[in-house]
């Protein structure tokens, strides 16, 4: 299937990025070091409508398309991977919500998230269920009163900021996944809790925490969706969602490149610059033929989602595998071209590959995308 940005594309890439250079950037240092959340960029990104965007405008949002959605994520990334994280995240804890809360639960709690006064978390993570996410403790048995939630979540980005908790749960364990509820908690529901905030090798002002549910009440009609659809829910929102990690990937890794040809430009050894130097120019080549080669396979994804496409599992799991696998290795070698320069905190590129590390770890780690191409591939054997 093929795609093409609209001239609305075009446009919102040139807002977002004016945005990103102007007010993004110079803070990316800054948040990287202190390790808080910064509540200014959520704002930023609120005030600007960014954090409604994937939202249906029937609950608020602007209902823009996931390739529109991928544009700013990778924008907002390649100034600073933190602020593109709130972006995402939104949209992914939102999604189950979308998808499978009832009318009622969609106009309750999706207005107040497109606005982007409260900020959103996804909880299916937990210490035993990782890769495995279908091995989740966190049970939630049927009362009279509504649902009583027990277990812990971890790693769960905004787990200590959010005030709206799209979490995954066991109602039935003898039916397997089928036994998997999904259910729409607030902070504020008695037995709920947050452990303390995780030390991170990167993404440093995003909060990620454990999340605690001791007796944790829950109304019936915040289920969402059929009990036993959890997990269905779980892996459509992933799906919708790699393209993000992928286009966050493919940010980080244009950021670097930015950086490194730059500095390839104005740094001279041996009596001119060292853009001049072939060995140099072979490395600029490669990185930008391979964020090319990613960018366009995680626009592809997002259009094969956009349009519902039997392929966009399959899609959506390579553009996340390839792009992070690309950031990684495009952010090393831009450290590279810096030499010394580029192993220090007064250049960006150091954080830039920190960043980049995750995007290979999280929304299910890049063995888990192979394994997910390669099921494809092979069929049942
Ligand atoms: C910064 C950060 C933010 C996160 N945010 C969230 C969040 O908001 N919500 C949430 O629910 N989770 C979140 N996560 C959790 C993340 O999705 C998990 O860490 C990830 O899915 C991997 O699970 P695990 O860490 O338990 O690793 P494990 O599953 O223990 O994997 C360990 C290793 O074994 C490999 N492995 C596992 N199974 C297979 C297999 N079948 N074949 C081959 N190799 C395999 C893995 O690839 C990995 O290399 C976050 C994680 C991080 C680091």
């Amino acid at each position: 299937m093929a795609y093409e940005l609209s001239e609305e594309q075009e446009a919102l890439r040139a807002q977002i990025q004016q945005m990103a250079v102007e007010k993004v950037a110079p803070r990316a240092a800054e948040i990287d070091r202190e390790g808080d959340f910064p509540w200014d960029m959520q704002k930023l990104l609120a005030e600007n409508e960014l954090l409604g965007l994937s939202i249906p405008e029937e609950y608020g949002g602007s209902g823009a398309s996931l390739l529109s959605n991928c544009i700013v994520a990778e924008e907002l990334a390649r100034a600073c991977a933190t602020t593109s994280l709130i972006f995402v995240v939104q949209k992914l804890a939102a999604y189950p919500i979308v998808l499978a809360g009832s009318e009622e639960i969609k106009q309750k709690y999706l207005p107040p998230l497109a606005r982007g006064e409260v900020l959103a978390a996804f909880c299916l993570t937990e210490r035993g269920a990782g890769s495995d996410a279908a091995a989740t403790k966190t049970t939630a048995v049927e009362t009279d009163d509504g649902y009583l939630l027990n277990g812990e979540k971890c790693f769960i980005t905004n787990g200590s900021i959010a005030d709206t908790f799209s979490t995954f749960t066991m109602t039935d364990i003898d039916r397997g996944v089928r036994g998997i509820s999904a259910f729409v908690v607030e902070k504020e529901f008695p037995g709920f809790s947050v452990g303390p905030v995780e030390d991170k090798m990167g993404l440093r002002g995003a909060q990620v925490s454990e999340v605690k549910f001791e007796d944790c009440l829950v109304p019936k009609e915040n289920m969402l969706g059929e009990r036993g659809s959890g997990f269905i829910t779980a892996m459509k929102t992933l799906d919708s969602s790699r393209p993000l990690v992928g286009a966050q990937a493919v940010g980080i890794a244009q950021g670097a490149l930015d950086v490194a040809v730059g500095w390839a430009r104005e740094r001279e050894q041996f009596g001119s610059s060292i853009g001049k130097l072939q060995g140099i120019q072979f490395m600029l080549a490669d990185m930008k033929t391979r964020v090319e080669a990613a960018r366009q396979l995680v626009y592809r994804s997002a259009t094969l989602c956009d349009n519902n496409d039997p392929e966009l599992s399959l899609f959506s799991a390579m553009s996340k595998l390839f792009a992070s696998d690309m950031a990684m290795s495009v952010t090393a070698d831009a450290v590279q071209v810096l030499g010394g320069y580029g192993y220090m905190k007064d250049q960006p590129l150091e954080r830039m590959m920190r960043d980049a590390k995750v995007t290979q770890i999280y929304e299910g780690t890049n063995q888990v995308q192979r394994v997910v191409v390669a099921r494809r591939l092979l069929g049942k054997l």
